[in-house]
């Protein structure tokens, strides 16, 4: 049955111990069952199975108490969201988009994409990420979204896009106004690994601040010398504090460092379903490593 399978999604050690985080779990979001449940507009193959599976059978990260997307970690505490006060980019930043020209993304599906009153915005129909132009390794990266009124889908599949730093390793955006989901699935989170300290999703239609700073992995030829960190603010809160990445993100699995190039370009992510056109402005990136050739 779901909903006992639900309940059974974290690494309890004990009957007593799997109690606790079931009435945890209940106690924090009373109808997560049913959220899964009323999902009929899943797009074909996001089954009740395929949910039970993806969600009750991912393993955990060595040294992890919680498995991937497990439903019975804690829900991130609620913090007031400042208003985004959109401002300049700074002098040395690359402008990727101001308002009108896309030409600083690339893509198969960039055409999907639009430029709706100076906003950028995903398709909601099909699922596909556009790249910048520019590669980026150390970087420092402010954008602006907006989550679509009025709002369609529930937990994954409402206001779901992403900021995947050298195109592998995913901010996620989300729509987490009064929307559970799992925690590692939260706006702000590193997604599948790391929940933000705290849920300061704004409501949809308001506009929203990220401001994330990335410290590249290194790499000695195939060797991980050093992996990626990530600080990242939300609308005046630091959900992420230099929290080490794992690995590139993943749904639904484990991952491990494969060596790449220094630098990468990033992505947007489009989910691909009709409650995640997700609109952006005013998208800036400034690299934070200086050119020795200069
Ligand atoms: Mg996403």
């Amino acid at each position: 049955m779901l909903a006992g399978g639900l309940l059974s999604g974290c690494l309890a050690n004990s009957d007593s111990e799997q109690s606790a985080l079931t009435a945890a779990l209940i106690a924090s979001n009373p109808d997560i069952a049913a959220l899964i449940e009323a999902n009929p507009d899943m797009p074909l193959g996001w089954t009740e199975d395929f949910w039970d599976d993806a969600l009750l059978q991912a393993p955990a990260y060595p040294g992890s108490l919680w498995r991937v997307h497990d439903l019975g970690r804690p829900q991130p505490p609620l913090a007031r969201p400042e208003p985004c006060l959109s401002s300049a980019p700074p002098t040395a930043a690359v402008g990727l988009f101001e308002g009108d020209s896309i030409d600083k993304f690339e893509g198969d599906s960039l055409t999907l994409w639009s430029v709706e009153g100076g906003t950028l915005v995903a398709s909601g129909q099909k699922n596909n990420r556009i790249a910048t132009t520019h590669s980026f390794g150390d970087v420092q990266v402010h954008l602006e979204f907006r989550m679509p009124t009025p709002t369609i889908g529930h937990g994954q599949f409402r206001g779901n896009s992403g900021l995947f730093l050298m195109g592998k390793y995913e901010v996620q955006i989300l729509d987490s106004f009064d929307n559970p989901t799992y925690a590692d699935g939260q706006l702000g989170a590193v997604y599948g690994q790391t929940p933000p300290l705290a849920n300061a999703g704004a409501a949809p239609g308001e506009w929203q601040c990220m401001d994330v700073t990335f410290t590249a992995p290194r790499f000695e030829g195939e060797t991980l010398i050093s992996p990626a960190r990530v600080t990242v603010d939300l609308n005046g809160v630091r959900v992420q504090n230099e929290t080490e990445i794992l690995g590139p993100t993943r749904f639904a699995a484990l991952s491990t460092y494969q060596a790449h190039e220094p630098e990468l370009p990033l992505t947007l992510q489009d989910h691909g379903d009709p409650g995640s056109r997700v609109a952006f402005r005013n998208i800036w990136a400034l690299p934070l490593t200086s050119d020795p050739d200069e």
